[in-house]
């Protein structure tokens, strides 16, 4: 019998697939998408949306609004005179509306793909060659049995695991990854956290909210290098000072030993060497892509040097027809990034102009404050001998933060010193992670900063904090 045949076939069902895959489907594609990962599924099934919708982006989000509403009645009502006496948390609760909300999105992906005609077929997808122009992908499911497809074009969609360090065994109860750290049933007395990027910030920001004592060991000798410095700079202040996480930079792990009473971390820093103890440990350093059993070898499909799919600017990979999208290529590994990529390449394939601009993809960090930025740091811009002019605008002058209650951080713009267009933007602050939406449509439209400076911004609101940091480029704010 002859292979089922898609114009598009796609591999891996999380943010960058289903998005290529639904794209295709608009583009009046036939297009089918591979997914193999049950995640925590009841009854076993495949789940669509990947690492965002299961163990990423949405859970981990629904756990920091609980944890945050749990922080704000211990330690917020009080200044509005409210009293929240014997203010409990149960866990297994707030677990469970995490679990339910994870249920409703994935199951909508279903119905997404239902709506636009997308054949979901089950089991890991793999190259198993070509063939008159068409590439024959095996999917295989649990049992080892095999279908074989034909596809015009393979979107490649495989997303990345968490990276593990030999001899800290992973077992998602007392050693977790991001899978168990989102799904404690109990809060730690004491949690470690080895690597403070953005998973240990979150997700230690969950636990310690919660009551647990957290020390995050970090290998780098600077807290949050990614950032603009003075954005890491008041982050830093912020959780170590006021929100008391303990956060040692500049760590070597020498050691870690699971015990009955929970982990010994042997460690070496600025200090010499060190033990921390702790109940459950949380592992978060760094994702490594997915292309295992992808049988890429077999078809001379290209990885870079660090496991990624090599790709072009359009993302096309080495091999004819065959693209591929979000955390399994180089960039940063962002599910809008993954998405964006996955329009681009449905419409290049059906010869239209796919573009994304990797200058404008926005960074947001859901600690409290937030951290969310766009373009170019203040270190990049200096390193790239770039003269630069800075807007920064602390939300403590704003009205409406001060009604809010929550006055920490700034908006702080760069922009270019000869022509004034805005290289970057860097928010530290409440709903920074809205906020950053305005930079983001500005730098895409080519925006200078007196653009935004003559934008009619609504009273009271927190963006007015980001017209004010436009103002104040140009050393005219009206507020500060
Ligand atoms: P994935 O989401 O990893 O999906 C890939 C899918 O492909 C998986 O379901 C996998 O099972 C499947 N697959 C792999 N190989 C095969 C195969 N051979 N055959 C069939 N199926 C296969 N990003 C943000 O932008 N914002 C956030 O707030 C955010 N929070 C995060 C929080 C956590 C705790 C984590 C871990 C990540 C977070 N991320 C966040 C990152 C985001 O989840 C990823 O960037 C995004 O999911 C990548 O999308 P993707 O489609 O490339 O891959
Ligand atoms: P990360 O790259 O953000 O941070 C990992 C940290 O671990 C780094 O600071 C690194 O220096 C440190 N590290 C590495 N090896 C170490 C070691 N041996 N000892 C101590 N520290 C070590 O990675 P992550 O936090 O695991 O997150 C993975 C990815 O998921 C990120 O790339 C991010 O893009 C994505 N993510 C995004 C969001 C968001 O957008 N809000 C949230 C969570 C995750």
């Amino acid at each position: 019998m002859a292979n089922k045949q898609f114009d598009v076939v796609v591999i891996g069902a999380g943010p960058g697939g289903y998005v290529a895959a639904i794209r295709a489907a608009q583009l009046g594609f036939s297009t089918a998408c591979i997914e193999m990962e049950s995640y925590a599924d009841p009854k076993g099934e495949v789940r669509l949306g990947g690492t965002c919708l299961n163990v990423g982006c949405i859970p981990s989000k629904a756990l920091l609004r609980s944890s945050e509403l749990y922080d704000e009645a211990n330690h917020s009502f009080v200044m509005h005179g409210i009293t929240a006496d014997n203010v409990k948390m149960d866990v297994g609760t707030m677990v469970r509306r995490k679990d339910n909300i994870v249920t409703q999105l994935t199951g909508g992906i279903k119905g997404l793909f239902k709506k636009n005609k997308i054949t979901q077929l089950t089991g890991r997808g793999s190259f198993a060659g070509r063939e008159n122009e068409l590439w024959q992908i095996a999917v295989t499911g649990k049992d080892g049995a095999a279908e074989v497809v034909d596809a015009k074009h393979v979107i490649v969609a495989t997303g990345s695991s968490p990276r593990h360090i030999e001899g800290i065994p992973v077992d998602n109860q007392v050693i977790c990854d991001n899978v168990g750290a989102l799904s404690l049933d109990a809060v730690p007395k004491r949690l470690g956290v080895i690597g403070a990027g953005v998973i240990g910030l979150e997700l230690g920001s969950v636990w310690k909210r919660l009551g647990a004592e957290v020390t995050i060991l970090e290998a780098l000798p600077d807290f949050l290098a990614a950032a603009d410095p003075a954005v890491a700079k008041e982050a830093w202040k912020t959780f170590t000072t006021k929100q008391g996480l303990k956060i040692n930079l500049g760590v070597k792990i020498t050691s870690v030993k699971q015990g009955k009473k929970g982990v010994t971390i042997d460690y070496e820093s600025g200090d010499g060497a060190q033990k921390l103890e702790c109940d459950r440990l949380i592992v978060s350093v760094g994702r490594v892509p997915n292309t295992a059993g992808l049988g890429a070898d077999q078809v001379g499909l290209k990885l870079d040097n660090r496991g990624c799919i090599e790709v072009n600017d359009h993302c096309q990979t080495n091999l004819e027809n065959v693209w591929a999208v979000g955390d399994v290529i180089r960039g940063p590994m962002l599910a809008h990034k993954g998405m964006e990529e996955g329009v681009m390449v449905a419409e290049l394939i059906a010869g239209q102009a796919g573009h994304v601009n990797y200058d404008a993809i926005p960074w947001v960090i859901y600690t409290h404050p937030e951290i969310a930025w766009v373009g170019k740091t203040e270190t990049q811009l200096k390193n790239e001998g770039v003269e630069y002019k800075v807007g920064q605008i602390p939300f403590m002058a704003n009205g409406r933060a001060l009604g809010q209650g929550d006055t920490t951080g700034f908006v702080k713009m760069l922009a270019c010193a000869k022509t004034d267009r805005v290289l970057g933007v860097h928010i530290i602050g409440a709903s920074a992670s809205e906020l950053i939406a305005e930079a983001v449509t500005a730098m895409e439209f080519g925006a200078v900063s007196e653009d935004i400076a003559r934008i009619c911004h609504a009273h009271p609101t927190l963006s007015e904090v980001m017209h004010e940091a436009a103002l104040a480029v140009d050393k005219r704010p009206l507020h500060f």
